[in-house]
């Protein structure tokens, strides 16, 4: 039982071998690898301990399940703000910087600390059923956050912000020293946890304080995880500002020196490309967020092609409206091709990647977002005996799953060995009672 009075179950890992009649490992050497026939074993670990055709493996690690569908890595959201799952919606029709200061950030204001637990198990729980198991958050509050995911049993990426309104006269010291002892306290990737740094953006702190920010999380080799040239106007502001772009002055003060995740990169020049990709940087592409608040499309085959990793993220649920990645994961071809007058612009193996392997990248985690043995076993089972996947043929599959897939036909879903989504029902908490708890906090919180 948690703080907020919602029922918890520990799902136990359990070690098995998993027969399905496709599996995708979206290994990053092969990503167009499809198995038919394929199984994947589950060691007691809780990690990945053979994938291939069952009469080339071993003995399996426990009881043997014909699950039928489709297995593939369970997807990663590289960019959310999901305690925002309770403000879902607000401020529709506002240009962003309207729509933080009129809309959003009076409400998040108001939010408790069991507010963002609350908003946090709703989000979290949406995107395990979707099949969406890590998701990477910039958010206050991160010991919520941190308690929420390990209720669900959603792997989590915390990157607790850093925003200058509420630092003391602009010193950002306080609050870096408290993300530092949280990395020294709650970073376990054995128990699905990493932190990292996360300020806002250079706009609304300093590019000095972000260099600051991005050595101290190099010092303990944390994601530097920041909003990067989302709109016009805020490139157009820092460029007067500073006589340079957001990714020129992060570069000027070492920050993308080590593993660095900007987000939704919309107005990335060639330049800025290019230092992002030499730098070995990540973006986190939030199409369905930018297109909402009207933000624009990111260059993201110009991206691949300088080097950087991109992934892809929902970016909060109060600009999306949701958390169903599945809609990323198709619209990134759809713009691609779409806005470069190119229908070869992004195959269906690499926009897959932006959700897996790609994107695990994106939040330097290596035992994630593929099919590997010794990895973590997070992986999604899809329904494929359904209309929209049929006919059903080994080489169209993979351009089926980008362009007809749906976290509708999410019927499975496993982290680290764990099967915390069974036959579409969460294993982990009571969904009744925390959107139950969501509407009601949400209610408070708008004032009703
Ligand atoms: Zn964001």
């Amino acid at each position: 039982m948690s703080v907020t009075g919602i029922e918890t179950v520990d799902v136990p890992v359990e070690a098995c071998r998993l027969v399905a009649d496709y599996v995708v490992p979206c290994r990053a050497d092969t990503p167009a690898d499809v198995i038919a026939g394929g199984a994947v074993d589950i060691g007691p670990d809780g990690r990945i301990a053979a994938v291939g055709r069952p009469d080339e493996l071993g003995p399996p690690p426990g009881p043997v399940r014909a699950v039928g569908g489709l297995l593939l890595p369970g997807l990663v959201n590289v960019h959310a703000h999901t305690p925002m799952s309770l403000i879902r919606s607000v401020g529709d029709g506002l240009p962003l910087m309207r729509w933080l200061k009129e809309a959003v950030w009076p409400l998040e204001g108001r939010m408790t600390p069991d507010d963002a637990h609350v908003g946090m198990l709703l989000g979290s729980a949406e995107m395990l059923l979707a099949g969406v198991t890590t998701s990477c958050e910039m958010y206050l509050f991160e010991a919520e956050v941190v308690a929420a995911a390990a209720s669900t049993g959603a792997r989590l990426v915390i990157t607790p912000g850093v925003i200058s309104a509420l630092t003391r006269n602009g010193d950002v010291e306080p609050r870096i020293d408290e993300i530092t002892e949280f990395h020294r306290t709650h970073h376990r990737p054995g128990e699905r946890v990493t932190v990292g740094f996360a300020p806002h953006s250079i706009y609304d702190l300093t590019p000095a304080q972000c260099g600051e920010i991005a050595a101290r999380a190099q010092a303990v080799g944390a994601l530097f995880h920041i909003h990067l040239e989302e709109t016009r106007s805020e490139r157009e502001q820092v460029l007067a500002a500073h006589g340079a772009t957001a990714t020129q002055l992060l570069a000027d003060h070492g920050a993308l020196e080590g593993p660095t995740l900007g987000a939704h990169g919309v107005w990335l020049d060639e330049t800025d490309r290019r230092l992002l990709g030499e730098a070995g940087a990540a973006v986190a592409h939030c199409p369905q967020s930018n297109l909402k608040l009207g933000s624009g499309i990111a260059p993201v085959a110009e991206l691949l092609a300088a080097g950087v990793t991109v992934g892809v993220g929902t970016d909060g649920p109060a600009s999306n409206d949701d958390l169903d990645l599945w809609e990323e994961l198709r619209l990134a071809p759809l713009l691609a091709r779409g806005s470069g007058h190119d229908p070869e612009a992004m195959a269906a193996p690499a926009a897959l990647s932006l959700a897996t392997s790609g994107a695990a990248r994106a939040l330097a985690l290596p035992d994630v977002g593929h099919l590997t043995p010794g990895t973590w076993a997070d992986l999604v089972r899809v329904d494929l005996d359904v209309p929209s996947f049929t006919p059903l043929r080994l080489d169209t599959l993979l351009t089926h799953l980008v362009f007809a897939g749906s976290s509708r036909f999410v019927t499975d879903v496993w982290v680290a060995g764990r099967p915390v989504v069974a036959g579409r029902r969460l294993a982990t908490v009571d969904l009744g009672a925390v959107m139950a708890q969501g509407q009601q906090r949400a209610d408070r919180l708008a004032g009703a």
